[in-house]
């Protein structure tokens, strides 16, 4: 079939993962208004705060020192230093970043609305919603009970994850020892991981960075078990991409072991996906496929981070290399540069990890060229999403346009690290890459070449 690729140009709007710190899982059918037109994606996604709580996205900004969302995106984009705002490091930003989402999880309050004695308090066992008076706390009693229990994991999750960014926590990492068919979840991966994680979880665990951790938190130091659980969470959600990325070639049965190598592009990747990268993080998926003859994974999208920005070679691999490489734009322009102009290889497979289409017209309306394009062109597509909800919304959307649907479900490499709604604090958390659906080509293309098949018979 001929491809019926998207001709029209794209807008200024990208398609792009919401930020870090607020995962998507609000379906809102509202796009809120914004005072400018062409806004990007992020600062909706930044924007869409307010829906809940009035004035947040200011409040975070004004104590973030800067004046707008496009000053905080130029920082993270590395556009800007952070010194200029008065940071040591992006980290600090980021840390600050968190100390300001708060507000009283019952009646909403912001800290400059409240009378002059009052101050939000967090909740002392989960340190994760804040209250103007134990009234407020009282009252909100029977909802946040159903959440407090797994929002104490987000907290110890938060401490323990700066010794990945500091890189005192390195993941364990070698060829697996059984058969890679038999590794179909996180149990099987932590059985084949045992001894070895053991190790490194205890190295971990009595390093002096550990120590000064919580020594620098003045917090009580958590027992091992609680610190282990975290640890491994932690390493699932560094790991779920990369093998997220292998349950798709092995569930679309793709040859791993093609002769030149083999190419996925992670597309409308952001800050999320390419901000703390490490080069060894994706040689799980080569482990996963030990038949490979060269992986070249290349992230694709606006907020691709400047420190993944380098060149994809058109060269082939070396048999067993991994090569991880990103690209500043929208997927339909890196498209028709790149691909079309026969400079890169068409891709054997295509992920999206939570692009969010389902939440609003306008993250739709970004995501559309790109969606046609890839069914179009049959390339074995997948796409992950927080919940059921988004599953379920996420389908509809797709068989919509039309997509033949191959398979979805729960992900057996999900994150297990909880993450938090920041801006709904009393909802349960949500988990990154929690289901995927995989689509190829067009349903109605399938059913013609079925009656072709027919007729031929
Ligand atoms: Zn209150
Ligand atoms: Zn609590």
């Amino acid at each position: 079939m001929a491809p019926r690729l998207q001709r029209r140009k794209p807008k200024k709007s990208s398609p792009v993962t919401p930020m870090v710190v607020i995962p998507p899982t609000d379906v809102s059918l509202e796009p809120p208004s914004l005072s400018k037109p062409g806004p990007s994606i992020d600062a909706l996604g930044f924007i869409s705060l307010d829906n809940n709580v009035p004035g947040l996205s200011q409040l975070i900004l004004q104590k973030l020192n800067m004046k707008s969302y496009e000053e905080y995106k130029l920082v993270v984009d590395g556009g800007t230093p952070v010194s200029s705002f008065g940071f040591q490091s992006l980290q600090e930003m980021f840390q600050r970043m968190e100390d300001t989402f708060r507000f009283c999880a019952y009646c909403k309050a912001l800290p400059y609305g409240l009378s002059d004695q009052k101050v939000l308090r967090h909740c002392k066992r989960c340190r994760n919603v804040y209250y103007c008076d134990t009234e407020c706390q009282r009252s909100d009693w029977p909802a946040h009970r159903k959440v407090c229990q797994v929002l104490r994991l987000v907290a110890v999750d938060r401490v323990m994850e700066w010794l990945l960014v500091t890189g005192d926590f390195v993941l364990p990492s070698g060829p697996w020892p059984w058969p890679a068919e038999e590794i179909h979840d996180w149990d099987t991966w932590f059985s084949i991981r045992g001894l070895q994680l053991e190790s490194t979880m205890n190295a971990v665990l009595s390093s002096h960075a550990m120590t000064m951790l919580w020594a620098n938190l003045g917090r009580p130091r958590p027992e091992p078990d609680v610190l282990h659980s975290s640890l491994k969470r932690l390493m699932t959600d560094v790991l779920s991409r990369p093998l997220t990325l292998g349950l798709g070639l092995r569930t679309l049965a793709i040859d791993a072991g093609k002769t030149g190598g083999c190419t996925l592009h992670v597309v409308g990747a952001s800050h999320v996906e390419t901000f703390l990268i490490r080069s060894g993080d994706y040689d799980e998926l080569g482990y996963m496929f030990p038949e490979h003859l060269g992986l070249h994974v290349i992230m694709v999208g606006v907020d691709v981070s400047t420190n993944l920005l380098q060149n994809s070679s058109p060269l082939p691999l070396e048999p067993g290399t991994i090569q991880l490489s990103g690209h500043k734009a929208l997927y339909h322009d890196f498209w028709e540069e790149q691909i079309e102009t026969g400079n890169l290889a068409h891709p054997d497979l295509v992920a999206a990890f939570h692009p969010g289409f389902h939440a609003s017209p306008v993250l739709m309306e970004a995501w559309l060229p790109t969606l046609l394009l890839l069914r179009d062109y049959e390339i074995p597509t997948m796409i992950t999403v927080y919940s059921q909800q988004e599953l379920e919304a996420s389908l509809q959307i797709l068989v919509n346009l039309d997509m033949h649907i191959i398979a979805c479900g729960a992900n057996p490499f999900t994150s297990l690290k909880p993450e938090q709604v920041y801006s709904n604090p009393n909802k349960q958390p949500v988990y990154s890459s929690a289901y995927y659906i995989m689509f190829l080509g067009s349903s109605s293309c399938q059913l013609d070449k079925k009656q072709l098949e027919k007729k031929a018979g």
